[in-house]
């Protein structure tokens, strides 16, 4: 199935895949068949037990995809490989993007398979909260609804939370994705970065 439709999809116009990355090992599905029809692939990943893995990575490591700059960011609690990839571009007026993987998703974040509350919170707030605010947030799920549920609960004040809660609704009746969102946004609605304010951290002590 994969082989049919990658041939079939292969016009001579599109560039040929080269390399790709893999934020944790439970999204290195697909990887060896992938592989086996593209010899010479490769694969990025900070964890042995991604698939197919070529290039090991670990934090602060970087490398080129075409005119891309790609930095490798370490977080390990999902899956104690994770890493998280920020990307740039030279000379461009466009903002950096990072693929989240399973750590930061909209307003919400990865369930800590193999790391700690402390491994998240310093991932999403000593590493990914300190990107410009501009970077566009690339997550591994659409969960963007269910997790606006339980952050509305967290602040049922929060006007962003109901602000960005009604626009997803209607992304989701549109067939359309709600991601990316930026860093600058994730700290007004994302209950998991903004658990130095009062009211979410109280709240969190509650439900204890
Ligand atoms: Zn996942």
């Amino acid at each position: 199935m994969l082989k049919q439709s990658i041939h079939a999809r292969k016009p001579s116009n599109v560039a040929e895949l080269k390399q790709f990355f893999v934020a944790a090992k439970d999204h290195a599905g697909g990887n060896e068949k992938l592989v086996k029809l593209m010899p010479g692939l490769t694969v990025y990943g900070g964890d042995v037990r991604v698939g197919a893995l070529t290039q090991k990575v670990t934090h602060h490591n970087t490398f080129k995809v075409g005119s891309l700059n790609v930095k490798c960011l370490s977080m390990p609690c999902h899956t104690s490989g994770h890493i998280c990839y920020f990307v740039t571009k030279e000379n461009s007026t466009e903002p950096p993007a990072v693929f989240t993987g399973d750590t930061l998703f909209v307003a919400g974040c990865g369930k800590f398979f193999e790391g700690t509350a402390d491994e998240m919170y310093k991932a999403l707030i000593e590493v990914l909260g300190r990107l410009p605010p501009e970077t566009r947030v690339y997550c591994g799920h659409e969960y963007t609804i269910n997790n606006l549920k339980f952050t509305r609960h967290v602040e049922p004040n929060n006007e962003a939370i109901q602000k960005k809660l009604t626009w997803a609704k209607e992304k989701y009746v549109n067939r359309e994705p709600t991601i990316p969102s930026t860093v600058e946004d994730e700290f007004t609605f994302n209950p998991f970065m903004r658990v130095r304010y009062r009211e979410v951290s109280t709240r969190a002590c509650w439900d204890q």
